[in-house]
């Protein structure tokens, strides 16, 4: 059971934290409880400065159910945060609005925010570009404990060689407040809190001088339930990249779906349909094709390889009354903010969500808005 924010809109950054803590419980804890509760996160970036648009209010008004938007196409200032996501088994709210000014929480934003990056224990870097990263490091003089890193080899070694290096920012490696953590995709299985194991797989995200550039995605385990999630850095699709790296992520988590084990998934889908060149990112095409190709394992595995000779896109699996994805959410990120007469946000889930239908996918499509919680509710 994980809850992610998306707390920064130009930036890429999930915190996950048990469900059994809440932010007002969290703001309530000695600080030795919340040690012990490692409210743990992937990414975080500016706490104070996000916090702040973070705290509008009670999400059970419902006039606290907007963000700002940034478009010409809306009709007043505010965009309604349930218009990107289907109905389903989640559940959105302002995961800080217990700490506003209005609350019982008495902390300034400041102290509020300083109190939330000393609670992270594990970040999870998917890749070291700056987007999913800077976070880490423009945070880190309010570091009061070391932190531990988790990411591929090559991802801390690019931390170690190009960021805490002495020149680019000061060398907190070598003084231990940065532990660095090596995670071998496909073989490790690290156990990063007393919460959750997590493992790492190694995608692709756009040419580089002498091949591909590695991102990555984490599969992170409950320990308790064995439920899992998996949370997708910047990628592309294989059919972009002619690698094979996300049908292998799709062939190890299709047993998970069938068990009904893993029923969420983080992915981008940075850009709208568009002509080549495409950075490394994934369109709604794209994510579908790749959501396809899931389903076929889901069903290969099913039925023992009969179907191995369709197509993903084949009516055997459209027409089937066996649906492997059927209310799986796919959690939509990094939706590239730029100055467009529609907000690509509308055209994004509005794409995803006729070629969901096309394919009879019956998936529940969530774009994550910045700053806002989303719960998944085990119940409903
Ligand atoms: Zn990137
Ligand atoms: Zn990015």
């Amino acid at each position: 059971m994980l809850r992610g924010t998306h707390l920064k809109q130009n930036c890429a950054y999930l915190l996950n934290r048990p469900t059994s803590l809440t932010v007002k419980l969290f703001f309530q804890l000695p600080k030795k409880e919340v040690r012990e509760n490692h409210f743990s996160q992937l990414m975080l970036e500016q706490v104070s400065q996000r916090y702040q648009n973070c705290t509008r209010g009670d999400s059970k008004n419902p006039k606290d159910n907007f963000i700002i938007s940034i478009y010409d196409d809306h009709q007043s200032q505010y965009e309604e945060f349930n218009f990107y996501q289907n109905t389903g088994n989640l559940e959105v709210s302002h995961p800080f609005a217990c700490v506003g000014s209005k609350s019982s929480v008495s902390l300034a934003p400041l102290e509020a925010s300083w109190k939330i990056i000393n609670s992270i224990t594990a970040y999870l870097i998917t890749h070291p570009h700056l987007d999913h990263l800077s976070g880490l490091v423009i945070n880190s003089p309010s570091f009061e404990d070391s932190k531990d890193v988790y990411g591929l080899p090559q991802t801390m070694n690019t931390i170690r060689s190009s960021l805490f290096n002495g020149h680019v920012w000061p060398d907190l490696i070598s003084e231990g407040l940065i532990n660095l953590h090596e995670i071998s995709p496909y073989i490790d299985e690290h156990s990063m809190c007393d919460f959750y194991n997590v493992e790492c797989f190694p995608v692709a995200h756009g040419d580089i001088q002498n091949g591909r550039f590695l991102s990555s995605a984490f599969l992170i385990t409950d320990k308790l339930t064995q439920d899992s999630i998996i949370i997708f850095g910047d990628l592309e699709s294989d059919y972009s990249s002619s690698k094979d790296y996300n049908r292998k992520i799709w062939e190890l988590i299709s047993p998970l779906v069938l068990k009904d084990k893993l029923n969420t998934i983080i992915i981008e889908c940075s850009t709208i349909d568009k002509p080549p060149p495409l950075y490394g990112h994934m369109t709604p095409t794209s994510l579908i094709a790749e959501l396809l190709a899931l389903r076929k394992y889901c069903f290969d595995k099913k039925f023992l390889q009969k179907t191995i000779s369709h197509s993903a896109e084949s009516v055997v699996y459209i027409q089937s009354e066996f649906q492997p994805l059927k209310a799986m959410n796919v959690i939509v990120t990094h939706v590239k903010e730029v100055p467009a007469a529609v907000n690509p946000r509308t055209l994004i889930f509005r794409q995803l969500n006729d070629l969901n239908c096309k394919y009879a996918l019956g998936i529940n499509f969530t774009i994550a808005l910045p700053g806002l919680s989303l719960f998944y509710n085990f119940e409903s």
